[in-house]
């Protein structure tokens, strides 16, 4: 068999890759590893930054997502005891959009499966990528149905894969990849509860960070900081919601409301960046070229970006010859990147200040908090960048 492009993995990514290439004209396939069901039900992101809206909008990829979204116009902070509501769409004009991302998935995949005609196999095994640097590679397989060993030909391979698929591994030993460590865990959870606050809640306090993300109607993502590789077994439902209340409360605030927890994972805050993106026919995209701490909600919007970009520089390459958008196109994504990660790193200070035992720390932290509602610039500094905006610096 043989593909103009191979997409490896079918996540916001790999799909939006996926969806341009089709619309460009450009056939191609995608292959993933879990089934269609499973991947249009995995909880994850819910936050989309204005300006991808737009980008999904303008290219037919926004599917539910002006119906169905929430939009959210303030967050808030959460610490001595007070909630310290913070507008930033007065400031900007602005908003966060929440749409799940199981919502956002299952529309990608209808648009480029059941739409655009777009081959894609799920249920995949052992994928393994093969001559990179040549101008013929290819990507092998074992179908789930016959157990078959496949091998499909390709000019590129996009690899859309995640944290922990095959296409980082396969990126030769002299490429850099940055690493950074929290040193941090948070449990993440996802509450049966409806949202407890219209908005975004961070919690800043001496036992440790907490965050509430409203999600739907009925559904409400929520983090605790923990020690990294802390067991999510230890946390009984009454002790969590002894901490979140604990860690949230605010006197002028009604307390959390409670629900069944159905999912229960700890997150070791660290991140990565490989540079460059590619090597070779590899084109690398999302989470498979770097893991950003879900802090400051920005790994779903990177992935998206970089989809952008990708799928425009093969359409143009492959449809007509221009090479310029595939050359330009690592540096271009890690702008962004290095920006978000930046600001993840800043915005972490503020979370976690308080908790880690270290005065100085935890006055610097709280220093930090205070500017963004006592300086009219810092403020606007801030709500730019937890907004992101349609070109990165
Ligand atoms: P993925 O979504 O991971 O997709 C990769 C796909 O590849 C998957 O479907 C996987 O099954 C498949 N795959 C894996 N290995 C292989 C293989 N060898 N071969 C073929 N297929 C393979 N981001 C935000 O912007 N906002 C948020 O609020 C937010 N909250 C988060 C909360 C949590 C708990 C987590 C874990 C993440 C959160 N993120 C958030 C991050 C966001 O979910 C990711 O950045 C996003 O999913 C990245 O998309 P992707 O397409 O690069 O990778």
């Amino acid at each position: 068999a043989r593909f103009p492009v191979v997409v490896v993995g079918a996540g916001p990514a790999g799909l939006t890759v996926g969806n341009i290439l089709r619309a460009a004209g450009v056939d191609c396939l995608v292959l993933e590893t879990e089934s269609r069901a499973f991947i249009e039900q995995r909880p994850r992101a819910g936050v989309i930054e204005e300006w991808a809206v737009r980008e999904l909008e303008r290219r037919g990829l926004a599917g539910g997502l002006p119906e169905r979204a929430e939009r959210h116009f303030a967050c808030e902070f959460r610490f001595d005891g007070q909630g310290y509501r913070f507008d930033y769409t007065e400031l900007t004009g602005r908003h966060h959009w929440v749409y799940p991302q199981p919502l956002l998935v299952t529309d990608l995949v209808r648009e480029y499966a059941d739409v655009r005609g777009g081959e894609i196999r799920f249920g995949v095994q052992d994928v393994r990528l093969h001559d990179l640097d040549s101008d013929r590679p290819a990507v092998s397989y074992t179908d789930p149905d016959t157990g078959e060993r496949l091998l499909v030909h390709c000019d590129f391979v996009a690899g859309c894969d995640g944290a922990r698929g095959a296409s980082r591994a396969a990126l030769p030993p002299r490429t850099r990849i940055s690493r950074h460590d929290y040193g941090i865990g948070w449990l993440a959870l996802l509450a049966e509860a409806p949202p407890s606050s219209d908005r975004v809640l961070f919690g800043m306090h001496a036992d440790g960070f907490a965050g509430h993300m409203p999600r739907s109607a009925g559904m409400t993502r929520y983090y605790l900081q923990c020690p990294p590789g802390d067991d999510p077994e230890a946390w009984t439902h009454e002790r969590v919601w002894d901490q979140l209340q604990r860690r949230l409360s605010a006197a002028d605030r009604p307390p959390l409301t409670e629900g069944r927890l159905l999912e229960k994972r700890v997150l070791d805050m660290h991140t990565y960046v490989v540079e460059p993106m590619v090597s070779g026919r590899l084109f690398l995209a999302g989470d498979a070229a770097h893991l950003v701490a879900p802090i400051a909600a920005k790994g779903m919007n990177l992935a998206l970006h970089d989809a952008f970009l990708l799928g425009d520089a093969l359409a143009a390459y492959l449809a007509k010859g221009d090479a310029a958008g595939l050359d330009g196109y690592s540096d271009a994504c890690l702008r962004r990147v290095w920006d978000y990660q930046e600001f993840s790193e800043w915005l972490s200070e503020i979370y976690h200040g308080a908790s880690h035992g270290d005065p100085y720390r935890a006055g610097t932290a709280l220093a930090r908090l205070r500017r963004l509602f006592t300086s009219p610039a810092a403020a606007a500094a801030f709500a730019e960048q937890y907004l992101g905006t349609a070109e990165a610096y």
